[in-house]
């Protein structure tokens, strides 16, 4: 059963200067993309109203930043007690924004945003503001106004993963949400302004890409733009932002290979790695979308494949038996579609999935979770971020020739290796990528996470992923 119509979201509103500021001019719906329902509207935001969130966001800079930087910790700390408080309805929200089911939802939006938010508390507490260099004091500064523009694909993680360290940093921040899923930035809006951040600091305007975004990356009083999104938005944010020289930090695509070498344990390697390529539909920047596979291991693999994905059901994400909902928009579903077809023209093997809505699903934007077989790493699929649950089996030679068809695109953002740990260390050392993960080991808050190439040039999480939001100042005497 669906519950949306028993949900219900906030009449559409920017929030700016502490407050919900409401709009009324031309919305934004926000849809349910398993029943094709509007559940909710957000403003269709201008120029004007980001012109209104920036002065807000320069206005309570400078007292902001002056704030000591364990005050700073310790407001950031509530504010992670808020998520975990409101989780249910974060969960909510993605559910009927982008159909996200329930095992998802358990982890993306209740969980880890309010360990995300301890762990860069931890490293603002404990991290060198000031250092001694010779005759020099290096001081660690905030930036100013900070631009955050996030995707759609995780809602309330890619607000806390940006805006957190911003704040911990000193900096003030104004956000843009993806238009698809924009429901939990009023939330995380309210806990900023419950837990006694001032108004002003945190700034939320909605909009589209064009308009909103990159009014924020033009504009002369934002100092730095923090974008996760696609490559092809990354791009052009970088080149509307040069105009001001602001400084920008780019989370993009990827097209991550796990690498599965011959002293792996397969059935760990084939089960760990397509959890991964299929995590929330596909729909995530670090799918491991390419499963690199020795050609004489080959058939078994995809053997042990077809019994893996037999545990993917699909359907109603409100159904707790599900695995994975629909895409998150029709959009979606027909883009991963027309890769799906496109897999079956250029002649790579078809082994599960194909074009159409799963059996019994006949409307909503779902697809049939797709694997193909003997794929030519130079093909379209090999390539080209699909965003979705389309897995491509690559068979190759030697060490070597894994390690060139892992590196052998235009992104770099994650990859892993199943294999003998050494084996697989020395594999993960000549990969281009910003992470690896070894055996499937777990993943490490504090750990630096972003892209080589293509898949940007930001880190996010850890003493990095604060950094990325400070200046460098070298006062001598
Ligand atoms: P998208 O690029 O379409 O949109 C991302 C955000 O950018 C949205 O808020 C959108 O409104 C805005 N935007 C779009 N065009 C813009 C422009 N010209 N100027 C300024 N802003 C603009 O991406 P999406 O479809 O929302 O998300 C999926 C993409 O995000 C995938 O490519 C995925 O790999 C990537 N992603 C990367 C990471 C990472 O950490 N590297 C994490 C999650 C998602």
């Amino acid at each position: 059963m669906n519950t949306d119509k028993a949900l219900s979201f906030p009449s559409p509103a920017h929030w700016i200067d502490g407050r919900a500021v409401p709009f009324d001019g031309p919305l934004i719906e926000v849809v349910n993309p398993a029943t094709g329902d509007v559940v909710a509207a957000v403003p269709d935001g201008t120029a004007a109203d980001v012109d209104r969130a920036v002065e807000a966001a320069s206005a309570a800079f400078p007292g902001w930043a002056a704030t000591d930087p364990a005050e700073r910790a310790a407001v950031v700390r509530r504010v992670g007690a808020g998520l975990k408080e409101r989780g249910g309805e974060i969960a909510a929200a993605m559910t009927a924004e982008m159909g996200a089911a329930r095992s998802l939802t358990d982890t993306l939006a209740i969980a880890l945003p309010p360990m995300a938010v301890d762990s860069l508390a931890d490293v603002a507490e404990s991290f060198a503001w000031t250092e001694e260099i010779a005759n020099s004091l290096i001081v660690r500064e905030p930036v100013g106004v900070v631009a955050a523009i996030v995707p759609w694909n995780f809602p309330i993680q890619q607000i806390v993963t940006k805006v957190v360290p911003a704040l911990l940093a000193g900096n003030s921040v104004v956000l843009k949400p993806a238009e698809l899923a924009p429901l939990a930035a009023r939330i995380f809006a309210e806990v900023t302004s419950d837990a006694g951040l001032p108004a002003g600091v945190f700034n939320v305007v909605h909009g589209t890409g064009q308009v909103v975004g990159e009014a924020l990356a033009a504009h002369p009083r934002v100092d730095m733009v923090s974008f996760t999104g696609s490559t092809r938005a990354g791009r052009r944010v970088s080149a509307v932002a040069s105009e001001t020289v602001k400084r920008v930090a780019l989370e993009l695509g990827g097209k991550s290979a796990n690498i599965i070498l011959p002293d792996a344990d397969l059935k760990a390697a084939v089960t760990g790695g397509l959890a991964v390529a299929w995590a929330n539909n596909g729909q995530v920047c670090g799918a491991y979308s390419r499963m690199l596979v020795p050609a004489a291991l080959h058939d078994e693999v995809v053997a042990l494949l077809r019994e893996a994905a037999a545990e993917y059901t699909v359907g109603d994400p409100a159904d707790e038996s599900v695995r994975l909902g629909p895409l998150a928009s029709e959009a979606q579903r027909q883009r991963v579609t027309a890769y799906i077809e496109r897999g079956i023209a250029d002649g790579a093997t078809l082994v599960l999935g194909g074009p159409g809505r799963p059996e019994g699903l006949t409307g909503g934007a779902y697809v049939r979770p797709t694997i193909f077989a003997d794929v030519d790493p130079r093909s379209a699929i090999a390539q080209e971020e699909i965003f979705g649950p389309v897995l491509a089996v690559i068979p190759y030679t030697d060490d070597d020739h894994a390690v060139e068809i892992a590196n052998g695109t235009i992104y770099g953002l994650t990859g892993a290796v199943f294999g003998e740990e050494e084996h697989a260390l020395a594999i993960a050392r000549r990969m281009r990528t910003g992470q690896v993960d070894i055996n499937g080991a777990r993943f490490n808050p504090f750990a630096p996470f972003g892209g080589y190439k293509q898949s940007g040039n930001g880190r996010e999480y850890g003493r990095q992923g604060l950094e990325e939001f400070l200046e460098t100042k070298a006062i001598q005497r």
